[in-house]
């Protein structure tokens, strides 16, 4: 609590925005606000040299609004790497939306902030990330052309997470050849730290290719629900980063590989769909190689889903986004490779080829 404490008052010391730690040359950051509803949003754009930028929105019950602000700059910056490594002509943007998903989130919320979201005039598209769902996404369609997610009744690609799992599955399986010298992943002991939707369809990739599937999460009901459905077994530990394993997937929230869990970590691979694993990308990314973990970049491996919504603006079909979701298992594997080759950290090696292609494009411009 003490230490919370002074960093709110170290933060609150900090430039209120283009301060931050994890400002990083953003283009444009928006606050939305709306008395009726009770909307607080922010809406980040980190970068449009690719193209309009696109990311999800997230609703969550932040501690503070400077956890927001900080959760929609790491985020926004992430999607300009996902996208550019994936080959899609899209920048980065993300959104958050203040508050607790289950209990505060109206219809009349969801249409304002897709009234702000077209008010940046397809600056930013948005999607659904956590806390958001397929229909919430076809209500914010009826004020806003800007969005993608849209269920298949209503023209879209539907909801993207069964794409993103099965993603991380194909990066999940080029990590485990780099290290285990096979991508079977039979009898292999993983731990998907969080079984939302994402979560949910990586259990069953898992489970038919006879991985020993341990799942946690903070809502019994759903751990129960997916244990009965997959046979999977419920962790009950409570340090679950400690615990003997071949890989860790995590599917929940970001910075879980952070200075309190590296020197605990067991698991010899780390692939899941969380975005911003490293809560120091650098520091942990390094740590990580000098303990021998194989890490699989985030925003390499969950951009399933981006390449699902893409298809909504560029017109491709279910066949063009499994290919191109497959090929994360090659992109990854050559990853790993030139990572090791080029004596950097994986995530280094994925972001310079993301960064090299944003380079090329602004030389064009
Ligand atoms: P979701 O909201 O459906 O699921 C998240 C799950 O994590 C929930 O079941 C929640 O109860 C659980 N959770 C939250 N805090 C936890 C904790 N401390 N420990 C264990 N479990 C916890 O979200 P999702 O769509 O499945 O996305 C999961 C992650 O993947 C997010 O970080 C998201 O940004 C990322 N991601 C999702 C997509 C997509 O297509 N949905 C694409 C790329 C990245």
């Amino acid at each position: 609590m003490v230490t919370e404490v002074i960093k709110a008052k170290e933060l609150q010391k900090l430039d209120p925005v283009f301060g931050q730690l994890s400002f990083d040359n953003h283009e444009q950051i928006v606050f939305c606000n709306d008395k009726d509803t009770g909307l607080k949003a922010i809406i980040g754009i980190h970068n449009t040299v690719l193209g309009p930028s696109l990311g999800g929105t997230r609703m969550w019950q932040y501690n503070s609004e400077w956890d927001a602000l900080n959760d929609v700059l790491r985020l926004s910056r992430g999607m300009t790497f996902k996208s550019a490594i994936t080959g899609v002509n899209l920048g980065g943007g993300k959104a958050v939306i203040i508050g607790d998903a289950k209990t505060q989130k109206t219809p009349e919320l969801m249409l304002r902030f897709g009234e702000f979201v077209h008010s940046l005039g397809g600056k930013y598209i948005t999607a659904e990330d956590v806390g958001m769902t397929t229909s919430d996404m076809d209500l914010v369609r009826t004020v806003t052309p800007y969005v993608t997610g849209i269920s298949e009744e209503k023209g879209g690609a539907g909801n993207p997470s069964p794409i993103t799992a099965y993603g991380v599955f194909m990066g999940m399986k080029a990590a485990a050849k780099y290290k285990f010298g096979t991508d079977d992943l039979e009898n292999k002991v993983v731990y998907v730290q969080g079984i939302g939707n994402v979560g949910e369809a990586l259990v069953e990739h898992l489970s038919d290719e006879g991985a020993k599937v341990y799942i946690s999460d903070i809502n019994q009901e759903r751990l129960e629900e997916v244990r009965d459905k997959y046979h999977a077994t419920i962790y009950t530990g409570n340090n679950l980063y400690s615990e003997d394993m071949d890989i860790y997937a995590p599917c929940a929230l970001g910075a879980t590989v952070n200075d309190h869990t590296i020197g605990q970590l067991k698991a010899k691979v780390i692939a899941g769909a969380a975005n911003n694993q490293l809560a120091d990308e650098q520091k942990h990314g390094r740590l990580l190689r000098e303990q021998g973990i194989v890490y699989a970049p985030d925003f390499l491996i969950n951009a399933g889903g981006i390449i699902n919504v893409y298809a909504e603006l560029e017109n491709y079909g279910k066949q063009e986004i499994m290919r191109k979701t497959e090929n994360i298992f090659n992109t990854t594997l050559e990853i790993l490779t030139n990572a090791e080759t080029n004596d950097v950290t994986t995530h280094k090696a994925a972001l310079d080829i993301a960064q090299s292609r944003i380079n090329s494009r602004r030389k064009e411009n």
